[in-house]
């Protein structure tokens, strides 16, 4: 039967071993050689909620067992990580496994999470209803993990995904890492975009290592497993790792299309609307633009942090017809984070001035009040002339607006990838 594992170690101060923990049970299954139905998934949800899962994200594994009761699966992975967390003082991790028809409920907690505030009393419910069902087998009812969990086996079958494959290792191996800046610029010279947001050449700093160190050292993202795993035979020290395939950088989370007066707290939406009035540069240079649809208007923010997506939004014009994506906070009413910013059309900036002279070509002035104009160069007056309108040419053009590498979050896409698919072939060897 198709089994699928469900795990989010949300209530872990430290996070950080979801994706360990994912590759401690692989592992362990792969030695049991249990059949994956695909790779293993690492999946983002939502990062506008307050309590989250600090971007660490939930795993899935997905697999066909010969025969197998569902319960005896969860308490044979329980009992692998349970040995873990005891050898190595680990938080038990959401634990949820469920059978292949469990996955379609699954997905509506999928689908939610990415952008919305779900709350776990309805994650509890419905894995109560399915468990009564025969369909989810649960180890534990604690925990915030299990909205993650549920998720993780919701994003089954992922339809648009890259890849990210993880490196494992002590810390001392991390720090090494963390400075090895040239051995970067190698991977990111060599391989992208299809190996993407390895390497910030504004900031001089490298995006693919993990600021909190172990257990995770490195994590390389991008399009083509083939590549991921190929490039692991430059980086010193890349002995243990997995392969994930993830809804990183799809921007999964900024699908949804809302009515400004739709918008919930920590919702991650696409709004769609004019701009009203001018831009408003704000003290730390970041800026606030006032959108609005027939339903109301919101407050945008785009942080100084943000970058290229920050500079577009500097040369907006009232009238400019855009479509934003991005996190609701409740801030002074409700204000709109910008992770994107799709320039659909801009409004003509126009300005008028007086006319030019007839006789010798120069522009003229105002003869006062109701007196029509006159020509400085050569004297002639008219009192038909009108003023002109004149048209200008607007910077900003039509087109998608991301941020700069520095404010990448995992759910955003990179300039770099976009109009690329992944490709789909897995290698023999995906963990190590
Ligand atoms: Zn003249």
């Amino acid at each position: 039967m198709d089994i699928h594992v469900g795990l989010d170690d949300a209530d872990s101060p430290h996070g950080g071993c979801t994706t360990y923990l994912g590759y401690l049970l692989a592992s362990y299954l792969r030695r049991k050689n249990a059949l994956f139905l695909d790779l293993p998934y690492l999946v983002r949800l939502n990062p506008n909620v307050p309590v989250k899962t600090r971007g660490n994200g939930a795993v899935s594994l997905h697999l066909r067992l010969d025969d197998s009761d569902l319960c005896d699966v969860a308490w044979e992975l329980a009992s692998v990580i349970e040995h873990e967390v005891e050898t190595h003082g680990k938080t038990s991790p959401g634990l949820v496994v469920a059978s292949g028809r469990a996955v379609g409920a699954l997905s509506r907690v999928y689908e939610r999470a990415l952008s919305e505030y779900v709350p776990l009393a309805y994650v509890r419910e419905l894995l109560e209803e399915l468990a009564r069902r025969g369909e989810v087998c649960l180890t534990s009812l604690r925990g915030r993990g299990l909205t993650g969990s549920a998720a993780a086996i919701g994003a089954f079958k992922l339809r648009e995904f890259t890849y990210e494959v993880l490196v494992y290792g002590p810390r001392e191996l991390g720090a090494r890492l963390a400075s090895s800046d040239e051995v970067f610029k190698e991977v990111d010279r060599r391989y992208r975009p299809y190996i993407f947001a390895t390497y910030d050449y504004v900031e001089k700093r490298t995006l693919a290592t993990p600021r909190s160190g172990a257990p995770v050292v490195l994590g390389l993202r991008g399009l083509s497993p083939r590549l991921l795993v190929e490039a692991l035979s430059i980086i010193p020290g890349a002995s243990r790792w997995i392969l994930y395939k993830t809804n990183q950088a799809t921007f999964a989370h900024l699908r949804t299309k809302k009515n400004i007066s739709s918008l919930k707290p920590y919702d991650s939406a696409l709004v769609e609307g004019r701009v009203k009035g001018s831009p408003r540069i704000l003290k730390g240079g970041h800026i606030k633009v006032t959108l609005c649809d027939h339903t109301g208007c919101i407050d945008v923010m785009f942080y100084r942090e943000t970058g290229y997506l920050r500079h577009a939004a500097r040369l907006l014009r009232s009238g400019d017809l855009v479509e934003v994506g991005g996190g609701v906070v409740p801030r002074f009413g409700f204000t709109l984070n910008a992770e994107s910013l799709r320039v659909i059309s801009t409004s003509p900036e126009a300005l008028e001035l007086n006319p030019l002279c007839p006789v010798c070509g120069r522009r003229m002035k105002s003869a006062g009040r109701g007196k029509g104009f006159k020509c400085p160069g050569c004297g002639f007056k008219s009192l038909d002339l009108k003023k002109v309108r004149v048209e200008h040419a607007r910077h900003l053009e039509p087109g998608l607006y991301l941020p700069s590498p520095r404010a990448y979050r995992h759910l955003t896409k990179p300039r770099e990838v976009l109009g690329l698919s992944p490709e789909e072939e897995i290698p023999e060897e995906w963990i190590r």
